[in-house]
């Protein structure tokens, strides 16, 4: 039997709606605008839980035992034991689509997919407003434990770091946890202090944060004690250790202002904060004039470059498969207009970090040069050598 097309699953789900099918498996009864009743397949009651019917997007949930749900092909395929194609004919089978029904399938998805787009739309702005007090409720960074922690790097914070704060306490989520009604929330398994970024979109608004954790090893008011370090935070269930760093909200186009200046000559970009860090510290330790300059945090290799107009096979690198592995290439999708460089920078320093894949940073800093290119701009690569990030070679010089 051939592929069974998208457009033919949506006609039979359209020609078997979910209350009907169900309605033929269990008793429901409306209760608010749900539809409840004893579960078809384990037998929960609705007293002991709940089996659920959405007729909203033709879908059920069983949250008393089975802890399961889906839509009207795999009810049929729970309930009687069977598998996707049989669940299929029994559902009156596949039927020829004309053109006609296929527009008709084809605009009733767009419909259902836009609705959707809508829903997320709202969420992701609700998140950034609430990430938006989060950063209006930290502190300035200077004489924080985030302070400590970036002099513990040998890293010098600029007098003035609007980009930069300091959170006492911040939850870190990870996971969900599911209540016994089956309803899902994020689950908070660690809090602590924080060093904070704020994103800056391309539009000058707040797009998200960007946390990093830190561990106060003793008091943080004793000066001789050694410095925080990022704090070491497992996951309580398989003991992994996590990332102490997270992006929240939206960094799309977004960077975070080390050193702010509203019409830069010169401009430095780098992955991380403590990379833009180092290298700011470098240049004001050895007295130069950085006066017309500013830098630049991008969250990562990915935002700081763009998007690329395709992957490529990796040189050398290959997958558990053996297929070479894929990465962004060299060229930039134009469509994609990466970070808003300020038409007044003459001179663009990119900096690469040697502790990241060769392939995949050089390929970005490439694209970065082609995308970000103007004319009478002159563009710079600066790579850490292999193996180091500029921060390791001030620790060094600093040694
Ligand atoms: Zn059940």
């Amino acid at each position: 039997m051939a592929r069974i097309t998208d457009d033919e699953l949506d006609d039979i789900r359209a020609r078997n709606p979910i209350f009907d099918v169900a309605s033929g498996y269990t008793k429901l009864r409306r209760s608010g605008g749900k539809l409840l009743g004893a579960c078809p397949m384990c037998g929960g009651k609705v007293m002991s839980g709940r089996f659920e019917v959405f007729e909203k997007d033709n879908s059920w949930a069983c949250y008393a035992h089975c802890n399961t749900g889906g839509d009207v092909i795999s009810l049929v395929q729970q309930v009687e034991g069977c598998d996707f194609r049989a669940a299929i004919e029994k559902l009156g089978g596949r039927t020829e689509i004309d053109a006609a029904r296929a527009k008709e399938l084809f605009e009733e998805r767009e419909r259902k997919r836009l609705a959707r787009e809508k829903t997320s739309a709202d969420y992701r702005e609700a998140e950034r407003k609430r990430l938006f007090r989060t950063w209006k409720s930290a502190m300035p960074i200077n004489d924080t434990i985030a302070a400590r922690y970036l002099e513990g790097r040998c890293l010098v914070l600029p007098e003035h770091c609007p980009g930069l704060r300091f959170l006492p306490t911040m939850s870190y989520w990870h996971g969900e946890t599911i209540d016994e009604r089956g309803r899902k929330s994020p689950r908070q398994i660690y809090s602590g202090p924080a060093m904070c970024g704020a994103f800056i979109r391309p539009d000058g608004k707040f797009g998200g944060l960007h946390l990093t954790w830190l561990n106060v090893v003793t008091s943080p008011d004793d000066v001789t004690a050694p410095a925080p370090v990022k704090a070491e935070i497992l996951d309580p269930d398989s003991g992994e250790v996590l990332n102490s760093k997270k992006m929240r909200g939206s960094k799309t186009g977004a960077y975070i202002a080390i050193v702010m200046h509203d019409a830069p000559r010169r401009l430095v970009i780098g992955e991380g904060i403590e990379t833009v860090l180092s290298v700011w510290t470098a240049m004001h330790q050895a007295g130069r004039d950085l006066d017309d300059m500013a830098f630049w945090a991008a969250g990562d290799l990915g935002n700081l470059a763009g998007r690329a107009n395709k992957t490529i096979n990796h040189p050398t690198l290959k997958r558990p498969n053996g297929q070479p592995q894929k990465v962004p290439d060299r060229f930039p999708d134009l469509d994609d207009a990466g970070l808003s460089i300020p038409e007044s920078v003459e001179e663009l320093i990119l900096l690469g970090d040697g502790d990241s894949e060769k392939v995949l940073t050089e390929n970005a800093m490439e694209r970065a040069a082609r995308r970000y290119a103007r004319q009478g701009r002159v563009i710079r690569i600066a790579f850490a050598p292999s193996g180091l990030d500029f921060n390791d070679l001030l620790k060094a010089a600093a040694a």
